[in-house]
């Protein structure tokens, strides 16, 4: 049994989950509102908003901490890394693997139990790389 069986998936929930999962943009609740709209013309941000805090607190989807004003969510739920734009605030990415196990390290310095750790790289996107470079031109 995935997480999936134990939520109640309406309808909405379903489509929401499919809509997120087919993106790897990280977009935010507004994001969403938009691609569903086009599915589901009656939604509204606020059913967006639910549904999208009750997957990501049911472990289905994540919602990332990367800095930036709005919250982004993630259908991939394996453990990864992100890079954030510093110019655009777009959000990819990075599967990259630690040379040496870090929680273990942590662990030896602190007596905190340590779960996990999390890891965020910022830069700047092609696109605005692009942007900037047609700027200079
Ligand atoms: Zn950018
Ligand atoms: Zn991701």
């Amino acid at each position: 049994m995935t997480e999936e069986h134990k939520l109640r998936m309406t309808k909405q929930r379903q489509i929401i989950l499919e809509e997120l999962r087919a993106v790897k943009t990280h977009p935010t609740a507004d994001d969403m509102y938009q691609m569903l709209r086009k599915r589901m013309p009656k939604i509204s941000l606020g059913t967006v908003y639910r549904n999208l805090e009750i997957l990501s607190e049911s472990g289905i989807i994540q919602k990332l901490d990367v800095g930036g004003t709005q919250k982004r969510f993630d259908g991939d739920i394996s453990i990864h890394s992100h890079v954030r734009c510093v110019e655009c605030g777009c959000v990819g990415d990075i599967d990259v693997k630690p040379k040496y196990n870090l929680e273990e390290e942590a662990q030896k310095m602190t007596d905190f139990d340590i779960y996990r750790h999390r890891l965020e790289f910022t830069g700047m996107c092609p696109s605005c790389k692009q942007k900037k470079k047609v700027g200079q031109a």
